[in-house]
């Protein structure tokens, strides 16, 4: 189904609705007051999108650096070419282990791998330790936002869901109940475990090491208890040096969630004794987005969420409505990249107001983008039959002056005469919810001419 199918599901629950749209609105406000306590926080944005780009430029060398000093700490590094590979990396690792049950930190990477799936499909126990991500998981749904990926959840449902699969006693949605007990049942998950996958979100290519950042703590707790760490991560997730952190983790938290920084940034650099550490670099499609000109700066983005959290369509749509890996205005123009035809709905996804692009710490130009793949589109995917021919009459009525006068007499006296049922009806989707403004006498031109005649 169309994005627009699947928003308009989303939006039967109104309530829901509302209350969705409330919650990332909150998060956006903490965002915004966390920025502007930040003097310089435009110039953080401008050097951030520079490193970026300076790295997308120049890829392969920082790739090969990282590599080589990764290696000289004792890490193991993997390429993959996709998704298929990265699974089969991480399950032969696992193997060669005899590793029956893994614990895993948040990571969009694996999710768009579908890793979960795959070491399951191989007898492999696999636990997402992050609360939220343990949550969807508990619910067989897929994460509905990059950064707070249990967001379409009311805490009454975790209740009954906890109660259904840990064994909780009913709370009323306590969270402070939900979450110590969430605590003792991921405890106990950390303990058993065999190996600990994590992503990574910035990697460095001057020392090999790696930065991991959550609020829980758990990445650390799975590497520290476990004999093997996996660590999966997109191929652009360099950054040149270690220095450069200081503007990314800068940037990262308070666009995420307003907080100053994430509460725990673990930087990892070699296995400790005894123990074994994997890095898997992906591409997945990573190579062809950078060399679509129009497209490769949505290679910089740092998955903060803050343009979903903005977005008055992913507000009013969830995370679920788009059918990808990653949701909102960014997943909105990398998911047209991986399948044109699947996600060519996405792109219209949008109000184009440029809220995503303000907000966006590495700067990515995320509106501009939106509207590039609809030309893109409407030219590779064939369009329904209704919206071309509207589009077409629509071209020719605003291209001429004296049509598009008469159109907008004939509009307001519709709006003005009509019977409500009329004007309401089906056919007006913009009418769905909300009243249409009051219609004026007349309309700009009319009142321009009459304002110079009077002169
Ligand atoms: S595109 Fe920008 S705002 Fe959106 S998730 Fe990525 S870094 Fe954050």
């Amino acid at each position: 189904m169309a994005h627009a199918d699947e928003a308009a599901l989303f939006n039967k629950d109104e309530a829901k609705v509302d209350w969705h749209d409330k919650a990332l609105w909150f998060v956006r406000q903490k965002r915004d007051k966390s920025a502007h306590n930040v003097k310089g926080w435009e110039e953080l944005r401008n050097l951030a999108s520079a490193i970026k780009a300076n790295v997308l430029s120049d890829l392969d060398t920082y790739l090969v650096q990282f590599e080589e000093n990764a290696k000289k700490n004792g890490v193991t590094v993997h390429w993959a070419a996709n998704a298929e590979e990265h699974n089969k990396i991480v399950h032969s690792i696992l193997d060669k282990h005899n590793v029956k049950k893994v614990v895993k930190s948040k990571s969009m990477l694996t999710e768009e791998c579908h890793l979960n799936p795959y070491l399951e499909a191989n007898a492999i126990e696999v636990i997402d330790t992050d609360l939220g991500e343990r949550i969807v998981q508990l619910a067989q749904e897929p994460p509905s936002h990059i950064v707070l990926p249990a967001i379409h959840k009311k805490k009454e449902e975790v209740d009954i869901l906890f109660q259904e699969h840990l064994g909780t006693k009913p709370c009323n949605g306590d969270p402070q109940y939900l979450t110590a007990e969430a605590r003792k049942h991921l405890r106990n998950k950390f303990l058993k475990a065999d190996a600990a996958i994590t992503g990574v979100n910035f990697a460095i290519a001057d020392t090999g090491g790696f930065v991991v950042c959550t609020n829980e703590g758990n990445a650390d707790m799975g590497v520290h208890l476990a004999k093997v760490h996996i660590a999966c991560m997109g191929m652009e997730k360099l950054i040149p040096q270690e220095k450069h952190l200081g503007v990314f983790l800068r940037l990262l938290a308070r666009s995420a969630t307003g907080q100053p920084i994430t509460t725990y940034s673990s930087h990892f650099n070699k296995p400790e004794p005894g123990k074994e550490m994997h890095i898997v670099i992906v591409d997945n499609g990573r190579t062809e987005q950078l060399s679509r000109e129009d497209f490769r700066t949505s290679l910089h983005c740092i998955r903060c969420g803050a343009c979903m959290n903005t977005c008055p369509i992913y507000r009013r749509s969830g995370g679920h409505s788009y059918k990808a890996t990653i949701p909102g205005p960014i997943g909105s123009i990398l998911s047209p990249g991986i399948d044109l035809k699947k996600h060519s709905s996405l792109p219209f996804a949008s109000t184009l107001c440029g809220s995503c692009s303000d907000v966006c710490p590495v700067k990515i130009n995320i509106h501009e983008q939106l509207y590039k793949w609809r030309q893109v589109i409407v030219k590779e995917v064939p369009q329904p039959v209704v919206k071309k021919t509207i589009l077409k009459v629509a071209g020719r009525v605003l291209a001429n002056s004296g049509m598009y006068g008469f159109a907008g007499k004939s509009a307001r006296f519709m709006l003005k005469h009509a019977p409500r049922f009329l004007v309401y009806s089906k056919l007006n989707v913009w009418g769905k919810a909300r009243d249409l403004p009051e219609v004026k006498n007349g309309n700009f031109d009319e009142w321009y001419k009459k304002r110079k005649k009077n002169e």
